[in-house]
């Protein structure tokens, strides 16, 4: 399963896996069609997978979350509309300005606690009916929160913003790129989700482990509009059904795991805490370790150090270093990090 460079412990990114070879044999082994005339059966299969997972009526497969996110924001608004999110929300940060270039709309950044917002946030931030304002049309939620180092909602909290939506008639989309880390962090169903969102964007390329691939979630005439735009986009696939065959493995057999990576982001953090150079560590709740460093290190003297010892980490900004653990991360790989840290 040998990673690009195999000496390397890569913690960069949940989005560095490799397929292993049980997920390659159902690549190599999946019945495939011309997925743009709908005839492609191991694409049909995951969006019907994917549908049953989360209850919800429809669902459609894309090459990536900036997609499904970006197809989402454009079905559910109007140019001219106002989408309110978090001001670390990858739809704003990491989506190239794709909320404004494809949707022609404009956004309210909230100022959350790592990453995720009230809903008396989303009620103060609703313009009022005024011809002088956008019209306030979309919320979008990210759980996990990627800048929030992995935070998770809790439920209740989403169920409260759920029904300021419902008394403004605002659509609420999630941006669930990682949202089984949350589903498993916080022992929730997938079902809770679909019955309170209008549509969700779950990628199962970056903890799942698949190569390629992001699905949508919504009703019926939303994911029929989503087609259209996958289209417009230029997202329309022909015989992708090799990559939806791999998402198919990755959400029934790596879903269940990604508790093993959130336990070796926890030993992470404890031996990261025993340090002196380690400033503030983001709380751990999941797959993603975002701490500070200050003394004898900056960011970017810690990855370079960490590099020459065959660790890959990012620095995110020039005092923040983030790792992120995955399906390629073994316990062998955990122990060998740790032992480095130690002698730091
Ligand atoms: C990775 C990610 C996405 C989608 O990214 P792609 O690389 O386009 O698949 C969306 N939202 C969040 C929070 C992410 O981390």
């Amino acid at each position: 399963m040998g990673l690009s460079s195999p000496s390397m412990i890569d913690f960069r990114s949940d989005t560095v896996t490799q397929p292993g070879t049980a997920m390659l044999s159902s690549m190599m082994r999946a019945p495939i069609g011309d997925d743009v005339f709908g005839e492609d059966p191991s694409i049909n299969a995951l969006e019907s997978l994917s549908t049953s997972l989360f209850g919800m009526e429809a669902a459609v497969f894309c090459p990536s979350g900036t997609m499904t996110n970006q197809i989402a924001i454009k079905c559910h608004t109007r140019p001219g509309d106002e989408v309110i999110c978090d001001q670390m929300s990858h739809i704003y940060l990491y989506e190239g300005g794709g909320i404004a270039a494809n949707s022609g709309a404009s956004v309210r950044l909230l100022a959350g606690d790592r990453g995720r917002i009230t809903a008396e946030m989303v009620a103060a931030a609703i313009n009022p009916v005024d011809i002088h304002k956008p019209s306030t049309t979309l919320v979008s939620l990210e759980n996990t929160a990627n800048r929030g180092g992995g935070s998770c909602y809790e439920f209740a909290d989403i169920q409260s913003i759920k029904e300021v939506c419902l008394q403004n008639n605002l659509k609420l989309h999630l941006d669930g790129a990682r949202v089984f880390n949350a589903i498993i962090a916080k022992k929730e169903s997938p079902k809770w989700y679909g019955e309170t969102f209008d549509s969700i964007s779950v990628c199962l390329s970056k903890g799942l482990g698949a190569p390629v691939g992001s699905v949508l979630l919504g009703t019926h005439d939303f994911i029929q509009k989503a087609r259209r735009v996958r289209k417009l986009f230029g997202g329309g696939m022909r015989q992708a059904g090799y990559l939806a065959a791999a998402g198919i493995y990755a959400l029934e057999n790596n879903v269940n795991r990604l508790e093993e990576d959130h336990r070796h982001t926890k030993m992470l953090e404890t031996a990261l805490a025993k340090k002196d150079f380690v400033g503030d560590i983001l709380p751990v709740e999941t797959n993603i370790l975002i701490f500070e460093v200050n003394g004898r290190y900056t960011s970017p003297l810690l990855t370079a150090k960490l590099k020459e010892h065959g660790i890959l980490a990012i620095a995110i900004s020039p005092t923040q270093v983030r790792l992120v653990v995955h399906l390629n991360i073994s316990p062998q790989d955990i122990q060998t990090t740790i032992s480095l840290i130690e002698t730091l």
